[in-house]
């Protein structure tokens, strides 16, 4: 019997052979038959796989056996089956892309300098206490949060993670430097980074989302402060929290609530954008909003 899963961790720690860490992490993915996306530096360990139950908590347990590893805090969901189509394991710079490898300090600790961490009823208390003093701030790309996000929040005008920098220097966000900050993330890992930097540049009072959207919504799924679905990296490519769940993503064809995503048709385009399932399956739109030629104006009668 088959029962899908997908774990997600990360590891800040300094790896003085990350070649050496990608091999053996090449080699246990392989052994154990789970499929996923495993990125290794300097810092760590970026990670999620999927496959059969068995199958995971064999390259867990193999992943504990080392011992810069051993207490990763792994983060369980359910996948649909196939979740990863192949698995790729490779070293780079940074565990998350920020352009921004030498802003950042590694220890045996983790990463130095960053925000608080808060377990989801910390975030809550925080809210209580000081009420419209904390301000969500959306560590994720843009598109991410157009389906999900927590309430109010900030959501940087980022496409990618490496606009973080820019966004956070262009001083859009100055306005924040005195606010609660609480930066949120998937599963946690880009704000490690992102608080780092929001602390260096003079924003006082930052704190990070422990465990991320993942582990808050295990706990309080769309009962709390959470608004919608949560992207996610592999194929189901949305996942919501409880069935009553809506997305505040909205079709571009008919407006209708929708948490998925699917590629404009057009060939150097390709680009993510909302349409719900009737409308793409009736065909009307296949072309994202940039890519569809402006509706001509009905003509005004003379
Ligand atoms: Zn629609
Ligand atoms: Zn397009």
């Amino acid at each position: 019997m088959s029962l899908p899963k997908i774990v997600l961790f990360y590891v800040f720690t300094p790896l003085a052979d990350p070649e050496a860490v990608k091999l053996w992490q090449l080699n246990l993915a392989q052994r154990t038959g789970v499929t996923g996306r495993i990125i290794v530096s300097e810092q760590g360990i970026n990670a999620t796989v999927g496959g059969d139950i068995r199958e995971v908590k064999a390259y867990v347990r193999g992943l504990r056996e080392y011992a810069p590893f051993k207490h990763a805090d792994v983060k369980w969901s359910d996948g649909v089956g196939e979740d990863f189509p192949r698995l790729s394991v490779k070293v780079r710079p940074e565990l998350v892309t920020f352009d921004a490898p030498d802003l950042i300090t590694v220890t045996e600790n983790g990463v130095e300098g960053g925000g608080m961490h808060l377990a989801p009823h910390e975030v809550h208390e925080l809210v209580e206490q000081r009420g419209e003093d904390v301000v969500f701030f959306d560590g994720r790309n843009r598109l991410e949060a157009q389906i999900g996000r927590f309430r109010g929040a900030v959501v940087p005008r980022a496409e990618t993670t490496r606009d973080f920098l820019r966004e956070i220097e262009s001083g859009a966000y100055d306005h924040l430097k005195d606010k609660a900050l609480v930066t949120y993330c998937t599963g946690g890992v880009r704000c490690e980074v992102l608080s780092v930097l929001l602390r260096n540049r003079g924003f006082q009072d930052v704190y990070q989302l422990d465990g991320g959207i993942v582990r808050y919504g295990e706990q309080y799924g769309n009962d709390g402060l959470w608004d919608g679905s949560l992207y996610v990296f592999d194929r189901r490519m949305h996942t919501e929290f409880s069935a009553e769940a809506r997305s505040l993503g909205r079709c571009a064809e008919c407006g209708e609530p929708t948490p998925r995503f699917v590629n404009c048709a057009n060939g150097e385009c390709r680009a993510l954008f909302l349409c719900c399932e009737t409308c793409t399956g009736s065909g009307v739109r296949s072309r994202c909003p940039d890519c569809v030629p402006a509706t001509p104006a009905a003509p005004h009668p003379a």
